[in-house]
């Protein structure tokens, strides 16, 4: 049953690139996402690490999605049975991705969940701002914006379900996002893959004893399996 398990989406051709910048849609990110953003990232910035436990948890979430429908109806599942975590980093291109199993997002699901404030669990930093304890907000639920604290860029790849194709959300921060199908097809199978192009400054995120110790540290109450594959070239 290893079929397709082991498969790893990998980083776009160049050819690829320019198919992908080609049909890409730009959007704007909410006024109010865009001003949360510039918030998060200047109050956790010695915090970068906890990009991590927010993705492990974002995977894990999908996971459990997946694995609740599948109780009424099994064959939701396909091919892809394992309900997995699988980490990767690559030392050379300084980047860290988070792929799982999970539901997956359409291409709509991207554009909203992926670029407003009120689908995200990020209400709680928003309470935990007002509060004025800056050294507490790192404790709260911080969402997938949090990927910008370590990342110069953000690249989401996602498929959901049977009947639709695999899509692309990039976004550098700033304002706005772009999202396309996938020039590389179906690479997931279903699932989310999330990859941070690391900020010169975040790049031990890519070193394997970091990444190690922050697994151990952040898988704790995640009842999916985690891999980690470490990519040296
Ligand atoms: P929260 O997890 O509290 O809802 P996030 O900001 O972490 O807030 O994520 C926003 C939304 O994006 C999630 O609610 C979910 O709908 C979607 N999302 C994020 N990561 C994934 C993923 N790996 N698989 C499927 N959906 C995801
Ligand atoms: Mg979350």
């Amino acid at each position: 049953m290893l079929s397709g398990v082991q498969v790893m989406t990998q980083d776009l051709t160049e050819e690829q690139r320019k198919l992908l910048e080609q049909s890409q849609e730009t959007h704007e990110f909410q006024a109010e996402t865009g001003r949360l953003m510039d918030i998060l990232i200047n109050s956790l910035y010695t915090q970068k690490e906890i990009f991590l436990r927010e993705l492990i948890s974002n995977a894990a979430d999908a996971l459990d999605k997946i694995r609740f429908l599948s109780v009424k109806n099994p064959e939701i599942l396909g091919e892809k049975t394992e309900l997995a975590i699988r980490i990767e980093i690559n030392t050379e291109e300084k980047s860290v991705s988070v792929t799982d199993s999970g539901i997956g997002m359409t291409k709509n699901d991207l554009i909203s969940n992926l670029g407003t404030i009120a689908k995200s669990g990020t209400t709680q930093f928003i309470e935990a701002i007002k509060g004025g304890n800056v050294n507490l907000i790192g404790q709260f639920g911080v969402g997938f914006y949090s990927c910008f604290l370590a990342g110069q860029k953000v690249t989401v790849a996602s498929k959901n379900g049977d009947d639709d194709d695999q899509y692309i959300w990039e976004s550098q921060a700033a304002h706005s996002f772009a999202v396309s199908k996938d020039p590389r097809g179906n690479t997931l199978g279903r699932g989310t893959q999330v990859t941070i192009h690391l900020k010169q400054d975040a790049v031990e995120f890519a070193e394997e004893s970091t990444i190690r110790e922050l697994i151990k540290k952040y898988s704790e109450f995640i009842n999916f399996p985690i891999y980690l594959k470490v990519t040296r070239e």
